[in-house]
């Protein structure tokens, strides 16, 4: 099923990053927080490719408004006009899908959310909603991986959340914070056993972002750090694949 819905505003959230807010008037769509969407200019639109998937950033519980955020790949006709595009512009939205969410088990439980760059997204949403819910049946400690602090998305919001006490948060620049001689895979490595050494045995690891960074992930969390892969969740950004 469809629903339309009325671009509000577009706004930068980091270096070449561009946050969407639309209003989806329909009170039948719904969400879980961590969900994807499919996004599309309407039919008149003269893009030969009308349609993107994305993850909703901010909270269920924030509707009727939506929105996404993401990197403003250059090259992208897409990603191009969505830049370009007007408060009260209508746009299509799908029904949202996935199981890329919170668990939803009782008692306490640690959540590792590791995020490589724009796959922040989903994990926006859970931390949002969680907040407005007031309480939380989770510890939840945040890696996210970026080259520099100004291209990591929702720098200001992670700062919050860490300052408020919702999250650990360590944030790993791979190109700004990198040690005279050091590697980027040993930043990265050296964040996950920090964040794995946090969260304990028994905690939920959820990767989310572009295919080629989860699939580093991954690999690095079961052959360096021999974690179980019945402990993983995984969201791959598909369509970064070509760059
Ligand atoms: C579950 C999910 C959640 C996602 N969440 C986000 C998000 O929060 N933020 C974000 O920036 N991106 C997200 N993406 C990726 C997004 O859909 C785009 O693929 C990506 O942003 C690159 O778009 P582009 O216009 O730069 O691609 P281009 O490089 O312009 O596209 C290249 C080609 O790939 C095709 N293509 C584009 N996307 C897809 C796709 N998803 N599957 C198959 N083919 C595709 C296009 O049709 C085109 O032919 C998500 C993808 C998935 C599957």
């Amino acid at each position: 099923m469809e629903f339309s819905a009325r671009l509000l505003r577009t706004l930068p959230v980091a270096a070449g990053t561009l946050l969407a807010e639309f209003e989806i008037p329909d009170a039948s769509f719904t969400f879980e927080a961590g969900q994807a969407s499919l996004f599309s200019f309407p039919p008149d639109s003269p893009l030969a490719d009308r349609s993107r998937t994305f993850s909703l950033c901010s909270a269920p519980e924030e509707l009727p408004s939506v929105s996404i955020a993401t990197r403003l790949t250059p090259g992208s006709a897409f990603k191009e006009a969505l830049s370009g595009a007007r408060p009260g512009q209508n746009f299509l939205i799908e029904e949202a899908s996935g199981d890329f969410i919170l668990p939803r088990g009782k008692g306490v439980q640690n959540l590792v959310f590791l995020a490589g760059g724009i796959g922040i997204t989903p994990f926006r949403s859970m931390v949002r909603s969680l907040k407005i819910r007031k309480s939380s049946p989770f510890k939840i400690f945040l890696m996210t991986v970026n080259r520099t602090a100004d291209e990591t998305p929702f720098l200001q919001e992670c700062q919050e959340w860490e300052r408020e006490g919702r999250l650990a948060w360590i944030p790993v620049l791979t190109k700004e914070g990198l040690p005279p001689g050091g590697s980027r895979q040993e930043q990265i490595d050296e964040g996950l056993e920090r964040i794995l050494e946090m969260a304990g045995e028994d905690s939920l690891l959820y990767l989310s972002g572009p295919p080629a960074m989860v699939d580093a992930f991954h690999q690095t969390l079961l052959g360096q750090f021999l974690v179980e892969e019945s402990r993983i969740r995984s969201e791959m950004f598909y369509g970064y694949l070509s760059r």
